[in-house]
């Protein structure tokens, strides 16, 4: 596989069970296969820490803002988007296969982030809660006035045809 970032030859690296490929000695990033990114994105995964290392060449300039082939998927662009809801971290991801291109030293920052999968769940939450909450709210409230309009409308129904109401049948004529 060629490196999507500085078309180097990407090479295996073990570590016990898992292995990733990486840009040794070229620009330094690492490519991860489907799922397995989530097994070293936390500092309590010490596996993650050998992967911390990766000899870079300095001399090889990596251009960030271009886009990205997928180095496994022929033809496939990947999507560039925030690891995390703090946004720190820009990553590439393949959207058929799945898997993960991460830059020299961004693994390190993802580690950084949360000490655990709750700590990240739960900084999820707080973000979504923040960015929709308020909308969220108006929904409610709009859904909740909808319903009441309704119930208006029902007792106006009622009104205007009363249980005893047969139609044809009443002197005052029908509607
Ligand atoms: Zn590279
Ligand atoms: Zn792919």
């Amino acid at each position: 596989m060629k490196c999507p970032a500085c078309d180097h030859e990407l090479q295996p690296f073990t570590v016990e069970k898992l292995t990733v490929d990486v840009c040794r000695n070229g620009c330094g990033g690492i490519w991860f296969d489907w799922f397995e990114l989530q097994k070293v994105d936390e500092p309590s995964e010490h596996i993650g820490e050998a992967l911390l290392k990766i000899e870079k060449s300095p001399e090889i300039a990596v251009n960030y803002t271009k886009k990205r082939s997928c180095p496994k998927c022929k033809n496939v662009i990947m999507m560039r988007h925030f690891f995390s809801t703090q946004m720190a971290v820009a990553v590439d991801e393949c959207p058929k296969c799945g898997g993960f291109w991460l830059d020299a030293g961004e693994l390190k920052q993802i580690r950084e982030q949360f000490a655990s999968e709750e700590d990240r769940e739960k900084a999820a939450e707080a973000f979504i809660e923040k960015k929709f909450g308020a909308q969220l709210d108006k929904r409610k409230k709009a859904l909740q006035q909808k319903s009441e309009k309704i119930d208006k409308a029902a007792r106006a129904f009622k009104f205007l045809y009363p249980s005893a109401w047969i139609p044809g049948k009443q002197e005052w004529g029908t509607f």
